[in-house]
C-alpha cells in the first residue's frame, strides 16, 4: 500500500521539489493538528487566509445553514442569490461610498484579471502600471502586473504596455500618463517582504492618477479583512481607490475574491460587448455566505481593532541581535534575518517545534508571520518563544562554526 505522502508526490502536480508536506488532520483556531497529533500553531494563516481562525464556529454553522438550501443554482449575476447580495452589501458599507459595486470571483488572481480589464473597458486605454517587487496572481493577465522578471520571463508573450516602477519612489509617479488605463498597488508588498509605502507616496499616486485620469487598482488581497488593523489596507494612507481587491481572507477558508468599484465604472461591461466578465462559479452561494459570516466575526469580535495591541505585543517579543529589521503592519510582520540560510534554518527548527511560519515569494531571507487575527496575547507568546529560541539556536550554531 503506497502512503499518502508517495501517492501525494505521485499524483498531485508538484510545483517544486520540496513541498513543505505537512499531513493535517484537523484544524481548528490557531492551531493545526497532523496525523500523530502533533499540534502547530499557524503563525501564517494558510498564507493570510484564516483572518478568523481555522472553522471559526460562526463560519462553520453559516456554511452547514446555506449547504442545506442551496449550492450552484446558476452562472454569475442571472439569479438573485442571497448569500452574494447580502455580502455585496455588506462590503458596499465597508468601503468609502463610491465603491458600492461588487464583482464576485472564486480567486484573488480573477479579481485581478476582472479589474484590470474593468480599467482598460472604462478607460479605453491599454496601459498597465505596477511595481517592483509586486505579487497579483499566477494568471496570464495578473501575471503580467507581477512586478518580477524572473517569475515572469519564461511565460512571455504576457500582456503588452505593462510599465514596473520602484515602490515608493516619487519621482518615478511622473511616469503614469494619460495612456495609462490603471495603476496596480498593494497597500503593503505581501511577497516583497512586508513593505510599507510612506503615506505621502500613496498620496501623490492617487493625486497623479486623477490627474491623468487613470483608474487606481488597491489590491487588498493579502492586506484586507482586518490583518493591517484596519478593515482595508488603503484606510491607512487617506487615499480612496477607484477598483480594490479582495479575497484570501474573505472567504475564512473557503474559496472567494471580490473586486469592487462604482456602479458607473462597473457599467462598463454591460456594453460593447454585453456580459464583459463572466464567470461560472465567482461568488458560489456558500463561499459567500461563509464570507458575510466572517465580516460578521471581524465586526463583532471587534478583531480589527484588537491588530495594534497584538502588533506592538509582537514587535516587544521580536528583539534578538540576529534579527536585522522587523517590517510590516498590523499583524503582517516581516523578519529580516540577513540571510535565506539563517531564516530557513529557523524556519525548520519552529516547525519541528510546532510552529509554523515561512519566507516570501521575493524575500527569501525574511520570515512570515501573519496570525490569525483571533491569536490571543498568550498564544502569541508561546509561539513567539519558539521563534525566538529558534533564532537564538541558529545564532549559536552560525557563532560555533565561524
Ligand atoms: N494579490 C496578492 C497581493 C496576493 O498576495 C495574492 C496571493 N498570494 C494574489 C493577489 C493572488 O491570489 P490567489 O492566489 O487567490 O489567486
Amino acid at each position: 500500500m503506497p502512503t499518502q505522502r508517495q501517492l501525494f508526490l505521485k499524483h498531485l502536480a508538484q510545483t517544486s521539489d520540496f513541498p513543505l508536506g505537512l499531513e493535517i488532520e484537523r484544524a481548528e483556531g490557531v492551531y493545526m493538528y497532523d496525523v500523530q497529533g502533533k499540534r502547530y500553531a499557524d503563525l501564517i494563516s494558510g498564507i493570510g487566509v484564516s483572518n478568523v481562525g481555522h472553522r471559526h464556529p460562526r463560519v462553520v454553522a453559516a456554511i452547514h445553514e446555506q449547504v442545506d438550501k442551496y449550492m450552484h443554482l446558476m452562472v454569475y449575476g442571472e439569479y438573485i442569490q442571497s448569500p452574494q447580495v447580502r455580502l455585496a452589501s455588506l462590503l458596499a458599507g465597508l468601503m468609502p461610498a463610491a465603491l458600492n459595486n461588487v464583482y464576485l470571483t472564486n480567486s484573488g488572481t480573477e479579481a485581478v484579471e476582472g479589474a484590470l480589464k474593468l480599467a482598460k473597458r472604462h478607460t479605453g486605454r491599454t496601459e498597465l502600471i505596477t511595481f517592483k517587487d509586486t505579487y497579483h496572481g499566477s494568471t496570464h493577465g495578473a501575471l503580467s502586473v507581477m512586478g518580477n522578471e524572473h517569475f515572469k520571463n519564461a511565460f512571455r508573450p504576457l500582456l503588452p504596455d505593462v510599465q514596473i516602477l520602484n515602490y515608493n519612489v516619487t519621482a518615478e509617479l511622473a511616469r503614469i500618463s494619460e495612456r495609462t488605463a490603471a495603476v496596480i498597488v498593494e497597500s503593503v508588498q505581501g511577497e516583497a517582504g512586508y513593505q510599507t509605502p510612506c503615506t505621502p507616496w500613496m498620496q501623490a499616486l492617487r493625486a497623479r492618477c486623477t490627474e491623468v485620469g487613470a483608474l487606481l487598482i488597491v489590491d487588498e488581497i493579502q492586506t484586507g479583512m482586518g490583518r493591517t488593523g484596519k478593515m482595508f489596507g488603503f484606510e491607512h494612507y487617506g487615499i480612496q481607490p477607484d477598483i480594490v481587491t479582495l479575497a484570501k481572507g474573505l472567504g475564512g477558508g473557503l474559496p472567494i475574491g471580490a473586486f469592487v468599484a462604482s456602479a458607473t465604472i462597473m457599467g462598463a461591461f454591460k456594453t460593447d460587448p454585453i456580459l464583459g466578465h463572466i464567470t461560472t462559479f465567482g461568488g458560489n452561494p456558500v463561499c459567500a455566505a461563509a464570507a458575510c459570516a466572517v465580516i460578521e466575526v471581524l465586526l463583532k469580535e471587534k478583531l480589527t481593532e484588537q491588530v495594534a495591541a497584538k502588533n506592538a505585543l509582537m514587535l516587544q517579543l521580536l528583539q534578538h541581535p540576529a534579527i536585522v529589521r522587523v517590517t510590516g503592519k498590523g499583524l503582517m510582520l516581516a523578519v529580516d534575518l540577513g540571510s535565506f540560510a539563517f531564516n530557513k534554518a529557523v524556519i525548520d527548527r519552529c516547525l519541528e517545534h510546532g510552529v509554523i511560519t515561512d519566507w516570501f515569494l521575493f524575500n527569501d531571507r525574511s520570515l512570515r508571520l501573519a496570525p490569525p487575527l483571533t491569536i490571543t496575547s498568550e498564544e502569541l507568546r508561546s509561539a513567539l518563544q519558539v521563534v525566538l529560541e529558534s533564532i537564538e539556536a541558529v545564532y549559536q550554531a552560525q557563532k560555533q562554526s565561524k
